[in-house]
């Protein structure tokens, strides 16, 4: 186990933003993985386990503790379950199932993130959520230990859990899925991909920045209509293509992307007396 120390945050995740973190490890075994919560622990510093980083913001302070990366990628099928790491790669997971002649993942196909990010957040697309395939996991609770818990426990809502508001670390999840046709699971495959690549745009971004607060009112709308597609504060710009994807147009710090949710938040309250929510996690410094 190797940590760093001063290590720079503003490298990982999508919108590269973010200070030194105090400790930094990259874990890249699920052991590894224990050992740094173990150290941080015995040490009483705060932690904090990200994968990919495409749904976080880091502070412009860093974090005052010890960050996780999390780079585990064991991967398994039996029988029709997956059995993967919490560092997994969705696209990794959604190619192993289409090589076992799995088919219930195809929809995550382009889904940016790791498993413990799904597992977390209750990713979802084109319909399918994490609730609906997750069958169960192990985590790690604090002060509790490691527990094996079913899908149940994680509360699931729309990008809602139980991890939310009782912060526990993935270590591994198990997904359950069907038996079907390589072809017509590359053929989904493939639809997505191309479904996803029309409607999203591309750059420095962490996807969807604000829940949807209605399926009939999607946040990307009301932002639209509240007349700011395409507004640009400082360095950061609302995609003129999905008013609810934010960008980094480079240089961009943690104290503008929470200047321009402020200011849309303010917007689309004035116009619609709705108080958008935030879907991407802001990092504490501690
Ligand atoms: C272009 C783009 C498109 C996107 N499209 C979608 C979409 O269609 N649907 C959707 O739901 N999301 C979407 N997202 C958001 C993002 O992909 C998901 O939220 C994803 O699940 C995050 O995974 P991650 O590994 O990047 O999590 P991170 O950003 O690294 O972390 C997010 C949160 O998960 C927690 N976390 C991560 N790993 C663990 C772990 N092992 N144990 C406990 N907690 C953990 C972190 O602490 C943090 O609070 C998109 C993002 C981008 C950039």
């Amino acid at each position: 186990m190797e940590i760093l120390e001063n290590h720079l945050l503003g490298q990982y995740g999508t919108f590269q933003i973010g200070g030194l973190a105090d400790y930094f490890l990259e874990a890249k075994s699920v052991e590894e993985l224990k050992d740094g919560l173990k150290w941080a622990e015995e040490k009483n510093l705060p932690y904090f386990v990200f994968g990919m980083g495409s749904n976080l913001l880091f502070d412009d302070a860093g974090f005052r503790g010890l960050v996780i990366r999390v780079k585990t990628s064991e991967v398994e099928v039996k029988g029709e379950e997956i059995h993967a790491d919490a560092g997994v790669l969705a696209a990794v997971l959604v190619m192993e199932a289409a090589k076992a002649e799995l088919t219930g993942l195809e929809e995550w196909n382009g889904l940016p993130g790791t498993v413990g990010g799904a597992v977390f957040g209750n990713a979802g697309c084109f319909g399918v959520e994490a609730k609906d395939v997750l069958k169960s996991a192990e985590i790690f609770v604090p002060g509790e230990g490691i527990k094996n818990v079913d899908v149940d426990y994680f509360e699931y809502g729309y990008r809602e859990s139980k991890l939310k508001r009782e912060p526990a670390v993935v270590l591994r999840a198990v997904f359950g899925l069907k038996k079907g046709e390589t072809s017509e699971i590359l053929v989904k495959m493939n639809q997505i991909l191309k479904d996803r690549a029309g409607k999203q745009p591309a750059g420095l971004t962490t996807g969807s920045f604000f829940k949807n607060p209605s399926p009939e009112k999607p946040a990307g709308m009301l932002i639209d209509q509240a007349g700011l597609k395409g507004h640009a504060l400082g360095a950061m710009q609302i995609s003129d293509q999905h008013a609810n994807f934010f960008f980094n147009r480079g240089g961009a710090t943690a104290a503008d992307v929470r200047g321009i949710c402020e200011f849309v938040q303010e917007k689309v309250e004035e116009k619609f007396g709705i108080k958008l929510e935030p879907e991407l996690i802001f990092v504490p410094v501690q």
